[in-house]
């Protein structure tokens, strides 16, 4: 079953000798998700053989016209495709206004329903579920309304057929076991979920951070996930400019990445103005253990998790 982030564009601010704006692709268990929707987004999906179609819902951190210009004309392409399956977007609040008039001036055929959500909470919550994936956001530190999101995997969850002969469980209480609910069984005793159902593998979890300045408080919504991608648009050596801009340096995407305890940290959304990604790598390292850099193409994959088995 995969968890797969497919890296379509990663530039700050413009495109860039052929490369675009911020735009990325989770694929979990052959469903997609797309992150932010940078101007050219399209063409990056039919570059990197992205089944568009797939795609269930779509996450925007904020309007900056770098991580939101590809939307309208995205949304308005999968009538092209035949798509009749309905699509989430999730934003800050203008979301709705942006897309919608871009729709209703261009006079979009949309043959499909559009679910848009608008955020304006504080904290973490949880804004979109499916049998694949939970999805929370929580604010960013940055000049506009900005939301970074944490995608985490549903647990599947494996049936002990012993126990439901031993156990004589009619169907509807296999239902009930599986979605974590306690069942009173033939005898009369009340049998905890637990022992008839357990995770099949340890759910993974990616989460998405830009553009923002340097926010510790993101620290608790990002903690202990598999991946972190955060910004890191300078080097310290422009530090004065990443607090006035509200962006972060790459030392400051390595101390969250260690303060959350992430396993893997990458980089992204870099200033054209470095033609070097070496001391981006070595500014974060010096925090965080484990740090790469995003590039466009780049597939990273997240490998299922073995439950521990007690054998004794
Ligand atoms: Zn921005």
């Amino acid at each position: 079953m995969k968890f797969e982030i497919t890296y379509l564009g990663v530039q700050a601010a413009l495109p860039h000798r052929g490369g675009i704006t911020t735009s990325q692709v989770v694929n979990i268990h052959e469903d997609l998700y797309l992150l932010d929707c940078g101007e050219g987004t399209q063409m990056k999906l039919e570059q990197w053989h992205v089944r568009r179609n797939r795609i269930k819902a779509v996450l925007i951190s904020h309007l900056h016209g770098d991580h939101v210009f590809g939307l309208p004309g995205l949304v308005t392409s999968f009538s092209h495709f035949q798509r009749t399956l309905p699509l989430v977007i999730i934003g800050p609040p203008g979301i709705r206004e942006f897309l919608c008039t871009s729709l209703r001036i261009s006079e979009a055929y949309i043959g499909f329903s559009l679910d848009i959500r608008e955020l304006s909470h504080d904290g973490t919550l949880c804004v979109y579920e499916d049998k694949n994936v939970s999805v929370c956001a929580f604010p960013l530190h940055h000049r506009v309304r900005t939301y970074g999101y944490r995608l985490n995997e549903q647990v599947v969850l494996n049936v002990n057929r012993q126990k439901i002969e031993e156990y004589q469980l009619t169907p509807d209480q296999i239902r009930e076991v599986r979605q974590k609910i306690d069942v009173n069984v033939k005898s009369g005793q009340k049998v905890p979920w637990t022992e008839i159902v357990s995770p099949k593998h340890l759910p993974r979890s990616y989460a998405f951070c830009t553009d923002t300045a340097y926010f510790p408080d993101v620290v608790g919504s990002v903690g202990g996930v598999d991946v972190l991608y955060h910004e890191a648009t300078y080097l310290s050596d422009m530090q004065l400019q990443a607090v006035e801009r509200f962006h972060s340096t790459a030392a400051e995407a390595g101390r969250i990445a260690a303060a959350a305890g992430v396993a893997q940290l990458v980089l992204g959304h870099m200033s054209s103005r470095y033609f070097q990604h070496l001391p981006f790598l070595e500014e974060a390292g010096m925090y965080a253990s484990n740090v790469m850099i995003a590039s466009e193409g780049l597939v990273l994959a997240i490998p299922q998790k073995k439950t521990y088995q007690i054998l004794h």
